[in-house]
Order: structure tokens, then C-alpha cells, then sequence
């Protein structure tokens, strides 16, 4: 595989980064990930534009413009011949030469800025979808920004694992008796015509996809309510669901032990899979 670090394309066991690197110490660094699909980029410009944010809210300096930064993945995705996979962007506040919990002085340190590629043939037609994911719900025990994207990402690892130990396929986290989102997706429930979905706030990552879904469920003359719902709630719920870059839309058939709905992906799940797939290939770059 070619990897892309702070501007050179190399064979990735001949990319490397200082141990000093803030990412590595301190979990100082945020992140994007961009599905692609027929060789091309998914919603590239909204991953940008979040990119911008996390950078903002962290005080943290961009290593290069979103022209350079679409060149770069498009560049990785033509070097690994990826038709359908993901692409990795990080970035750090870099590696002063030295730990320490002040932020190093931005005019001398640069931030570090990595990209590589996974190949993932048959993302968009995967089974999971079809069979829809048997879900776990876990206490939120992570920090207050979520809206920032960081590689602070232990919890939600350990709610994997707490799914995969359970026998389920993913957790959706509990805060206040309300679920705040899934480990790396945005959860939903639909009843009747209707999509519930938390709204924004720091509680929660601002996912790409979520914006889209939610657009093209308006579009489908769906209704859109954006407020807080319980797992007991979704328990009862017609249909469940959750929204990622790496998993679309993917229906959820249970929910701590209980079916939802039928216990079978809700129509509403797959049509608004079909539409997100359908547009997102139309829009790709
Ligand atoms: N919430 C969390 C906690 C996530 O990790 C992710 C995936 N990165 C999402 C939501 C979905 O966001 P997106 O649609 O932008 O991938």
C-alpha cells in the first residue's frame, strides 16, 4: 500500500512519525473518513469542511488547503487502485521535540498530516445491510466535545468490544436515559413516516452522512424529527437505524435482546440506503 505523510508518497513501511508526535502522547490529533465508491470520493466536501471545524476547536493549524487535501486523496486513491474502500486523513498537532501538556508554539511546530487507503471491495453491497446489526446499549462515558473529531477514540473501542462479548454487532451509548449516538455511527429510529434522531450538539459527532440522510428523507417526503429518544423508546420503535461514511445507512433489527419492528431492516432503512447510495455515486468527485 502507498500511504501519504506530510507530503511524500511512500510505501507505508517507510512512513514514519516522531514518537514525540502529540497524537501518539496525547491524543492530540482529529480525523476524517471518506468512503469511495466507483473510484470516487464520497461527500468529500463535507468531510473538508468538518475537517476545518475540528481544526478550529482545537486551536489546531490546517497543514494545507481542501484543494491540496482533495488532490492528495485522489492521488491515493488512483496510486492503490481503489474502487471501493475508505480513505484515512489524520492530522496532529505534530512533534515538538519534547512531551508536554502546553501546546507547542504553532509557528515553529507543524502539524503532522497523514493519509492512506483501505480496499474494501463490496462496501456497498454488504451482507450486514440485508441481514441488518443486533446492537447492545452501553453508558456514555466519554469526553463533552464529541462534536470534534479526535483519535481519542479508547470508549468507543472498548463498546466494541463490549458488543462483540455480548454476541452483538455494535453499541449505542446512554447518557441522561437518552442515546447520544453508536460507537462510530449516528443511531436513529423511525416511527410511522417519521425519523427521530438526536439533534446537534457537543453530545455528538455532526455526522456527514446524517446530513445527507436527513436531506434526502425530507426529499422522500419523510418527516424529520431532531430530538432526544430513549433505548426503551427505540425498543418499540418500527424501525432502527444508523448513519456512518464506512457503513451508509444500516439498519439495526435489535436492541438489547428485543426485535425492532419485525426484527428485520425497516423499508424505511433500505429506501433511504438505496437513495443515499443512488445520490452520493452521482454527487462523487
Ligand atoms: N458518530 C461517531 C461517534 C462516529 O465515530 C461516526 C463516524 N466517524 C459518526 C457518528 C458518523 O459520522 P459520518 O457520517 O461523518 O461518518
Amino acid at each position: 500500500r502507498t500511504v501519504y505523510v506530510n507530503g511524500e508518497y511512500l510505501p507505508e513501511h517507510e512512513a514514519k512519525v516522531s514518537i514525540f508526535d502529540r497524537a501518539f502522547l496525547m491524543a492530540d490529533g482529529v480525523y476524517e473518513v471518506t468512503s469511495v465508491l466507483d473510484g470516487k470520493l464520497i461527500d468529500f466536501a463535507g468531510h473538508a469542511a468538518r475537517l476545518e471545524r475540528s481544526l478550529k476547536e482545537l486551536d489546531m493549524r490546517a497543514p494545507c488547503d481542501t484543494d491540496t487535501l482533495l488532490e492528495v486523496h485522489r492521488e491515493l486513491v488512483r496510486l492503490n487502485g481503489i474502487e471501493e474502500g475508505l480513505v484515512y486523513l489524520q492530522v496532529t498537532r505534530g512533534a515538538p521535540g519534547d512531551r508536554d501538556f502546553v501546546f507547542p508554539d504553532p509557528e515553529t511546530t507543524e502539524p503532522t498530516l497523514v493519509l492512506f487507503t483501505q480496499n474494501k471491495p463490496g462496501l456497498a453491497d454488504s451482507p450486514a445491510a440485508k441481514t441488518g446489526m443486533r446492537i447492545i446499549s452501553i453508558e456514555d462515558q466519554r469526553w463533552g466535545r464529541r462534536d470534534i473529531k479526535t483519535v481519542q477514540l479508547l470508549y468507543p473501542s472498548m463498546g466494541k468490544m463490549m458488543a462483540k462479548k455480548a454476541g452483538a454487532d455494535d453499541a449505542w451509548m446512554v447518557e441522561d436515559g437518552f442515546v447520544t449516538e453508536g460507537t462510530s455511527n449516528n443511531a436513529y429510529i423511525v416511527k410511522g413516516n417519521k425519523i427521530i434522531t438526536r439533534a446537534l450538539s457537543n453530545d455528538i459527532l455532526h455526522g456527514i452522512t446524517r446530513a445527507a440522510v436527513l436531506r434526502f428523507a425530507r426529499e422522500a417526503q419523510m418527516e424529520v424529527e431532531e430530538r432526544n429518544f430513549s433505548i426503551e423508546e427505540a425498543q418499540a420503535a418500527d424501525e432502527a437505524f444508523v448513519t456512518s461514511a464506512s457503513a451508509f445507512v444500516m439498519p439495526v433489527v435489535e436492541i438489547d435482546g428485543v426485535a425492532v419492528g419485525a426484527g428485520t431492516p425497516g423499508h424505511r432503512a433500505v429506501r433511504l440506503r438505496e437513495i443515499y447510495l443512488d445520490e452520493s455515486r452521482k454527487a462523487a468527485v
